[in-house]
C-alpha cells in the first residue's frame, strides 16, 4: 500500500494538473513533527486558519519556540492561491481532540458545521488527519483565490487517499475542539459543498454535464455571513436576491453593484469585494430560483 508522503506526491501531481501552483519546502518527504519519524495516516483532514494572515513558512516549518512544538502543519494554504507542502509525516496541528472526531468525519454534515464535544486526553488527530493552515485571520478571512485552492487541494486529497466523494472528511479545526471556536472563520459544511461538487467535475464521465442546485435565501445568507465584518442590513431577502441574480451572470462588477445596495457597517471594501467573488465562484454552478 503506498504510503501517505507517495499519495501526497500524487496530491500535488492532480492540483497541479489543474493549474494550481504548488511549491515544495525543501526536505518534506521527511519531515515530521515528533523527535523519531511518524507517519500521518490521512484518514481525514482538519483546515486551520493561522490566526494572522502574515504567519511565515519558518513559523510552521520550525514551530513555536515557547510551546516547543515544530512542524505546524502538512500544507500551507497561502492567500495568493497556491500551495506550499511542508512535512509529509506527522505534524501537529490539532493535537488533543473530541475522541468522537474520527467516527464524525465518515460522515460530515453538509449543510451544518460540527459542534464538538470535551477533548479526550488520548486520541490526538495529528497522527491521523492532513492538517493545512491557511494564512488568515480576524478581520482577514480566507482570500476568494485561497479558498479555490483549498477547494482544490481536498478534493485532490479526497480521490487520492480514496475518501468520500459526496461527504468529505474536511473538518475545521473549530469542529474538532472546543478549544478554537472560529479556526477556521468560514462554514467548513460550504467548504465539504464546494468540494464535493469539484470532485464530481473532476471525476464525471466525459460529457456527463452536472445537474444544477438552486440557490436559497439560506445559503445566499451564508455565503454574505461568513464574509468577515460584513453584517448585512436592512431590506434584506430583496437585496440579496438582486445579489443571486448578478451572481447568475457572473459578473463580480454586477454583483458588486448589487452588494453596494447593502447596508454594510463596518464592511470594508475588501470584504464586499471577498463576498462578490466568493458568489461569483458559486454563480458559476448555481442556478437562481424564483422567489418563492
Ligand atoms: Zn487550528
Amino acid at each position: 500500500m503506498a504510503t501517505t508522503v507517495e499519495q501526497l506526491r500524487q496530491v500535488v501531481a492532480l492540483v497541479r494538473s489543474w493549474g494550481y501552483t504548488v511549491t515544495l519546502e525543501p526536505g518534506w518527504e521527511t519531515r515530521c513533527g515528533r523527535a523519531s519519524w511518524t507517519p500521518c495516516n490521512a484518514e481525514y483532514a482538519v483546515e486551520h486558519w493561522t490566526a494572522s494572515p502574515n504567519t511565515p513558512t519558518a513559523y510552521l516549518r520550525d514551530g513555536d519556540p515557547v510551546r516547543k512544538l515544530t512542524v505546524l502543519c502538512n500544507v500551507q494554504f497561502r492567500r495568493d492561491g497556491t500551495g506550499h507542502l511542508i512535512a509529509g509525516g506527522y505534524a501537529n496541528h490539532a493535537g488533543y481532540v473530541d475522541a468522537l472526531t474520527p467516527t464524525r468525519a465518515k460522515r460530515p454534515p453538509m449543510d451544518a458545521d460540527i459542534t464538538p464535544g470535551a477533548d479526550s486526553t488520548t486520541y490526538s488527530a495529528n497522527r491521523y488527519a492532513i492538517g493545512a493552515e491557511g494564512n488568515a485571520g480576524p478581520g482577514a478571512g480566507y482570500t476568494a483565490a485561497q479558498h479555490a485552492f483549498a477547494d482544490a487541494w481536498w478534493a485532490a486529497c479526497a480521490i487520492v487517499f480514496g475518501w468520500s466523494r459526496t461527504a468529505p472528511p474536511i473538518l475545521g479545526h473549530k469542529e474538532t475542539t472546543r478549544r478554537k471556536p472560529g479556526d477556521p472563520s468560514h462554514s467548513m459544511a460550504g467548504r465539504r459543498r464546494r468540494v464535493a461538487a469539484l470532485i464530481a467535475t473532476k471525476t464525471a464521465p466525459t460529457g456527463d454535464s452536472m445537474s444544477e442546485k438552486p440557490v436559497t435565501l439560506a445559503r445566499a445568507l451564508e455565503i454574505l455571513e461568513n464574509v468577515d465584518g460584513l453584517i448585512v442590513g436592512g431590506d434584506l431577502a430583496k437585496r440579496i436576491e438582486s445579489a443571486i441574480d448578478a451572481a447568475a451572470t457572473k459578473s463580480t462588477a454586477a454583483i458588486l453593484q448589487a452588494l453596494a445596495g447593502i447596508s454594510v457597517p463596518g464592511a470594508s471594501a475588501e470584504a464586499l469585494q471577498e463576498a462578490a467573488a466568493r458568489a461569483a465562484l458559486d454563480g458559476a454552478t448555481l442556478r437562481v430560483d424564483p422567489p418563492a
